[in-house]
């Protein structure tokens, strides 16, 4: 970026940046570690930047780490939850209508309405008696 102010040094190890919103390019600054790269410090001032397409990207990023957190609480116990926490991020991203994994007897899903990530789970529990 062109119109880049310098970092500053604080007392405490950490460093002032300035970071430019993503969708306005208006300035904030915040207290950060001193590597950080330039994607994270345009994440940071957007999530501080109050015009309108950043509130709704911080909305969205909200709601991506709670729909992480349910896939913890709902399928924390099974291995493949890992595999489905980054698909929250492309459902929100790209509204699609759901993803459907299927391991064993366990079904989890995710889907996207009204804004909302919604994860599922259903297991199917079927017993078969031969004799
Ligand atoms: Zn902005």
């Amino acid at each position: 970026m062109s119109n880049e102010i310098p970092s500053k040094e604080t007392s405490r190890g950490t460093i002032v940046h300035y970071g430019a919103c993503r969708y306005c390019g208006q300035h904030h600054s915040f207290e950060g570690i001193i590597d950080m790269t330039e994607e994270e410090k345009i994440t940071k001032a957007t999530s501080m930047c109050d015009c309108e397409e950043a509130i709704g990207e911080t909305k969205r990023l909200e709601g991506v780490e709670l729909a992480k957190k349910n896939v913890d609480k709902l399928l924390g116990k099974y291995a493949f939850a890992e595999l489905l926490k980054p698909f929250a991020e492309e459902l929100a991203k790209f509204h699609l209508d759901s993803l459907t994994v299927k391991v064993g007897n366990v079904t989890a899903s995710m889907s996207y309405k009204d804004g909302k990530i919604i994860v599922k789970k259903k297991v199917t529990d079927e017993s078969t008696l031969e004799a």
